[in-house]
């Protein structure tokens, strides 16, 4: 069976992004099948797996709206190992544009069904906010990753997203939940972090994975060589958690 994953978060700058690109990376080295769905306009995803956002004649933009059908917009990038659906600033404008639309928050779920069959892990990368574009991702999911950084509003911030999540299972979407919380950007010498990495665990018991993404600068330089950290510095402390991760996420049962 498919997974289907959103990494969410409404926080911006948390490691949504690059934990999408290494992950989707990581389990593609472990010899899973993966697609990788660009749900933010912004296209880092899309340029972080070394396609140029402004050069695509088909993205997520035209699966939401209809105009071209999934399998003619998913590309194959040469190097890093998953197939990509990318998106642009085009789909900025999908926002309004779905308003009108019949199941609007079912665009993405819907359009999956004719390629779904030929992955293992789908995830999809989710814009900063909670908008009609989350929403396609989370009406798509099974499950949703959340990276956070161990910092004092994280769980703050995490409440709404846990309470989104709740609503979206009681309304929308009832195969929807919480599969990981992923501490991310983290540094063990900081006691703050410490303090909150343990609030978390006794909030959310084995829902916090054990695996830990460090602060690492090769995660952070890699995009500009439009490669996840995973495959431009492999043997990098940032390369092999996100290795770890990967292979936490294939064993654990969910
Ligand atoms: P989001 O998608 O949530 O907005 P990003 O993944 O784009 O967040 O990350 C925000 C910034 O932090 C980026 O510049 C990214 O390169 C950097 N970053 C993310 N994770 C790490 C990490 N583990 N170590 C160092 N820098 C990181
Ligand atoms: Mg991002």
């Amino acid at each position: 069976m498919t997974k289907i994953f959103c990494i969410a978060n409404q926080k911006g700058g948390v490691g949504k992004t690059t934990t999408t690109v290494n992950l989707a990376a990581s389990l593609a080295k472990l010899g899973q099948r993966v697609l990788l769905i660009d749900l933010d306009p912004q296209g880092n995803a899309t340029m972080g797996s070394g396609v140029d956002k402004h050069s695509l004649p088909s993205t997520i933009y035209h699966v939401l709206l209809g105009l071209k059908p999934i399998s003619a917009a998913i590309v194959q990038p040469p190097e890093v190992g998953y197939s990509l659906l990318a998106a642009n600033r085009d789909l900025a404008g999908a926002e309004i544009e779905l308003v009108d639309l019949e199941r609007r928050e079912y665009r993405l779920k819907d359009a999956l069904l004719e390629v779904q069959h030929q992955y293992d892990y789908i995830l999809i990368d989710c814009p900063p906010s909670l908008s009609m574009l989350t929403l396609n991702g989370l009406c798509s999911a099974g499950g949703v990753i959340i990276p956070m950084q161990c910092e004092y509003f994280a769980l703050e911030g995490l409440s709404d997203l846990v309470n989104t999540i709740r609503s979206l299972h009681a309304h929308l979407n009832p195969d929807l939940k919480i599969i990981c919380l992923l501490r991310v950007m983290f540094d063990m010498r900081i006691t703050l972090q410490q303090q909150v990495s343990d609030q978390l665990k006794a909030h959310f018991g084995d829902k916090v994975f054990d695996t830990v993404i460090p602060r690492n600068v090769r995660l952070a330089e890699a995009p500009s060589y439009g490669l996840p950290g995973v495959i431009y510095d492999a043997s990098s402390r940032g390369a092999k958690a996100y290795l770890d991760f990967a292979s936490e996420l294939i064993h654990k049962k969910l």
